[in-house]
């Protein structure tokens, strides 16, 4: 089975968050908090997703109050954070959805993801992913963490399902305040 093939099976995908939808950095604060910076060229990934009938989810091993934020702006639908095992996490939200393994995208970046890689039907690296991600992994993004890599994960899996035009469809449709 080629890449095309497993990424037209996909309804749901599944994010890491620190070096997948970011870069890696943490900025923090004398206070302890913690500041990270995402693409908004992967955001507008995941909205599209939604306007061409894609569920979403995130799966991280660190928790903060601002990925929560980002999170609810871009109406993912999963959000698991302070999470040590992903791959029991994985199983529930497969469960919840009434998905295959085969039928659930997921990208991430270091060993934490590995049993997820492994399991999800289509799995992608980012391009600074660790050695053994990349080598277990279907996808190999030209982008880094944080630098567009998500985005083009899930515009792969639109190519494989020729969703472009529902997808512009639904563009045309939308009001700027949905895009704000
Ligand atoms: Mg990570």
């Amino acid at each position: 089975m080629n890449n095309k093939e497993r990424a037209q099976r996909i309804k749901m995908i599944l994010m890491d968050v620190d070096g997948t939808l970011t870069d890696g950095l943490l900025f923090v604060l004398p206070d302890g908090q913690e500041i990270k910076s995402y693409h908004v060229r992967d955001g507008m990934g995941i909205f599209m997703a939604h306007l061409a009938g894609f569920k979403t989810g995130i799966i991280t091993g660190k928790t903060s109050e601002s990925l929560k934020i980002r999170a609810e702006k871009l109406k993912i639908i999963e959000l698991y954070q302070g999470i040590i095992h992903k791959k029991k996490v994985f199983f529930e939200i497969l469960d919840k959805h009434s998905l295959q393994a085969e039928e659930t995208a997921y990208i991430g970046d270091d060993l934490g993801d590995l049993p997820v890689i492994k399991l999800a039907g289509f799995s992608g690296a980012v391009a600074d992913a660790h050695m053994e991600i990349k080598k277990h992994s279907h996808f190999i993004c030209r982008n880094p963490g944080g630098k567009g890599a998500v985005r083009e994960f899930i515009e792969f899996i639109f190519d494989s399902q020729n969703k472009w035009q529902i997808i512009e469809r639904n563009l045309n449709q939308l009001k700027s305040k949905d895009l704000s």
